[in-house]
C-alpha cells in the first residue's frame, strides 16, 4: 500500500538534482529594474530558458524581453529614458500668492487621461504636465510630508530634510514656508486667485493648506522623482523639485 508515494519520491529526486539553475548578471540596457542586478536562470533540455523576474521598468513601464547568453542575461530593447525623466513645467502666479498643499482636486484634476500607467515615471510625468496645463504645479512625492523651502530671493525647493545626531535639521527651519501633509502622495501648488476663480473655496481650507507670498511672475518647477535612481528615502536631504522664478 505504501509503494506509490515511495515511487513518486524516488522519481522526483533525480530531477531536482539535475535541474541546471544558474545565477547570472543582468544587463538592464538602460531600464530601471530595481533589485534585479542578478537573475536566476533555469535551463531545461528541450525548453527555452526560464528567467526569474525582473518585473517591468519603473521608468518606461515595459516588461523587458530577455536574451540569455553564455554568461549573462540581457534586455533586448534599450530604455527610451536611460537617465529617467526630469519634468519641467511652468506656473503663472500673477497674484503673488501660492496655495500650497497636497491635494487640489476637484478644482484641478487630470481625469486619469495619462497614456502611461501612473505607477511608472512616464505616467507620472504625463500627469505633471497635464496638471500644469490646467494651472496646478503637481508632483508625486510618496508619503514623504515634505516642505516648501526658500533657497534664494526667487528660488525654492520642495524637500524633506534629515536630522543629524544632535537633531539639527539639514535645512534651516526658518526657510520652511509651508509643510505639506501628504495624505495624497503629492504636492499641489496653484496661484491662489486662479484657484478661487476655478471654484476653490477659501473657507474650506484646513490646517495643512498654506497660502504664502511670493513675487508675482512665472515660475519653473523642475521635478526630479522620475530620474533614474531617485531615492525618496535617502539619508541626505531629498529634493523633489526645484522652483525658480523666470520673469
Ligand atoms: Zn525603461
Amino acid at each position: 500500500m505504501t509503494q506509490a508515494p515511495t515511487a513518486a519520491l524516488t522519481h522526483r529526486q533525480p530531477q531536482e538534482d539535475n535541474t541546471p539553475i544558474q545565477t547570472m548578471p543582468l544587463n538592464a540596457n538602460g531600464h530601471s529594474l530595481p533589485g534585479a542586478s542578478e537573475v536566476t536562470v533555469i535551463q531545461l533540455e528541450g525548453h527555452e530558458p526560464l528567467v526569474s523576474g525582473p518585473s517591468r521598468c519603473a521608468i518606461c513601464g515595459i516588461y523587458p524581453k530577455l536574451r540569455v547568453t553564455d554568461d549573462s542575461v540581457e534586455v533586448q530593447d534599450p530604455c527610451p529614458y536611460p537617465n529617467g525623466i526630469t519634468t519641467d513645467i511652468t506656473l503663472i502666479v500673477p497674484s503673488g500668492k501660492l496655495l500650497v498643499t497636497d491635494d487640489l482636486r476637484p478644482v484641478y484634476d487630470w481625469q486619469d487621461d495619462a497614456a502611461a500607467d501612473y505607477n511608472t515615471a512616464l505616467g507620472q510625468a504625463q500627469v505633471v504636465e497635464a496638471m500644469a496645463a490646467i494651472g496646478c504645479a503637481y508632483g508625486p512625492v510618496r508619503n514623504s510630508c515634505p516642505g516648501l523651502y526658500r533657497t534664494g530671493p526667487d528660488s525654492y525647493i520642495i524637500a524633506s530634510p534629515r536630522c543629524d545626531e544632535d537633531d539639527n535639521p539639514s535645512l534651516p527651519e526658518d526657510t520652511c514656508l509651508a509643510s505639506i501633509c501628504t495624505d495624497l502622495w503629492a504636492y499641489s501648488i496653484a496661484d491662489f486667485e486662479h484657484w478661487k476663480a476655478q471654484g476653490g473655496n477659501p473657507d474650506e481650507l484646513g490646517w495643512s493648506d498654506s497660502v504664502i507670498d511670493v513675487a508675482p511672475g512665472t515660475y519653473r518647477f523642475t521635478h526630479h522623482t522620475g530620474e533614474h535612481g531617485f531615492d525618496h528615502y535617502a539619508d541626505e536631504t531629498v529634493i523633489f523639485a526645484h522652483i525658480k522664478r523666470l520673469t
